[in-house]
């Protein structure tokens, strides 16, 4: 016998036991309310704890949650229809798990969760005209001759970015801890009030690193592409690219482009940045050596993947955070699915860790970056956000 226990979340609204025992006691209520389907409503059963989960703040908030459950399932004799989660019809959201889903139905879905261009440009896509049309470099009133380093936030001409100097940093983003009050780096432990040396960065580099934030600032190092040139059938694609830190800034060294329907890896190949190379963040980026027998240049990558069967103006891109990809791919597209703009919680969005974590029951990103795993990972958090079965490989017209 399966032992059904509660989905596990990174915010555990509850302690372990409490959701156990309470959802022991919901799958006895819905065995008793439909005797036809006994043994058949563990999914259902966990399903609909892990919403009223989700939707919980507190242990308090979620025993409230719970017994209006009890308590409407009871009132409408499990009418899963008249139900409602967090303000929201228990029926619509609950994934279709058991059926099928055909094309057209995914389609429709999918192009309800395709986010608007003024959201598109609030969160860093440059979608609207007016950014790029007409707009001029002006040298005179922007600074593209310095940078500010991204890692110890030193002032540095960019023409000197290959002469050597000491860049001390710390790879991972300080944490704030309630109980000591004082924040530390997770990379290396040191804390802000430290009196050690180390405080100031437990890695350096021979470099500064830079990023480019605006369109201008990108443009003046490669040109931005507009897919609306680009003809082709609609498709639907999930990507991620892997970035590396050059002469040029932040760059593209691999690109990774999945297939909604197949599941089919379409493409991934690693790419030779147009600057010099200083930092392959290989911690994250999973690439360690980028060689030019086994890799395209940035113009021959973009030559083939922006064509009628991959990348087109009517294609739907899914990713994570997925301004910074297209902006390293210096491509404009107005179709995006964007899983961190979906599951934002006003200016808070959610690693996408976490999300495939709590949506698809996936540990990712537990060592290096893998832009497959990533660009599969938010694919398969929208599949579950409209209630396609993620391992659906076939699909009626
Ligand atoms: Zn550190
Ligand atoms: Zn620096």
């Amino acid at each position: 016998m399966v032992v059904l226990r509660p989905v596990d979340l990174v915010n555990q609204p509850a302690p372990f036991q409490d959701r156990y025992k309470i959802l022991q006691k919901l799958l006895d209520l819905l065995e008793k309310l439909k005797p036809n389907a006994k043994g058949k409503m563990n999914k259902l059963a966990a399903g609909l704890e892990l919403r009223v989960a989700k939707d919980s703040k507190s242990p308090q908030s979620y025993k409230f949650n719970m017994s209006v459950l009890f308590r409407d399932l009871n009132k409408f004799k499990g009418d899963l229809s008249k139900i409602k989660i967090g303000h929201k019809p228990v029926a619509h959201s609950t994934p279709i798990v058991e059926n099928k889903a055909t094309k057209a139905q995914a389609m429709e879905k999918l192009k309800s969760l395709v986010i608007d261009a003024e959201t598109l440009g609030k969160n860093g896509y440059f979608v609207k005209d007016s950014i790029h049309d007409g707009d001029t470099l002006d040298e005179n009133t922007m600074d593209f001759r310095s940078a500010t380093c991204i890692r110890c936030n030193t002032k540095f001409e960019k023409s000197e970015i290959m002469n050597k100097t000491v860049c001390r940093y710390h790879p991972l983003k300080r944490e704030y801890n309630r109980e000591t009050k004082i924040y530390h780096y997770p990379c290396c432990g040191e804390t802000m009030v430290s009196s050690s040396f180390l405080r100031l960065g437990c890695q350096s580099c021979d470099h500064h690193v830079f990023r480019e934030e605006t369109y201008d600032g990108m443009a003046s190092i490669s040109k931005f592409l507009d897919t609306r040139n680009v003809d082709g059938e609609e498709n639907v694609l999930a990507l991620d690219c892997e970035m590396a830190y050059t002469s040029l800034g932040y760059e593209m060294i691999r690109l990774t482009i999945v297939d909604f329907f197949t599941s089919k890896t379409l493409f991934d190949e690693i790419v030779m940045p147009i600057g010099q190379i200083i930092d392959l963040n290989s911690q994250f980026s999973g690439v360690h050596e980028i060689k030019q027998s086994e890799s395209l240049s940035y113009e021959e990558c973009m030559q083939k993947v922006l064509s009628p069967s991959l990348i087109n103006k009517n294609s739907i891109l899914i990713g994570h955070g997925l301004e910074n990809d297209v902006n390293v791919m210096r491509i404009i597209h107005r179709r995006i699915i964007d899983t961190a703009i979906l599951y934002s919680k006003g200016r808070f969005k959610m690693s996408l860790k976490n999300l495939a974590f709590e949506n698809v029951n996936r540990k990712i990103q537990t060592g290096e970056h893998d832009s497959s795993e990533d660009a599969i990972a938010s694919m398969d958090v929208v599949k579950s956000k409209i209630g396609i079965p993620i391992a659906q490989k076939e699909w009626n017209i």
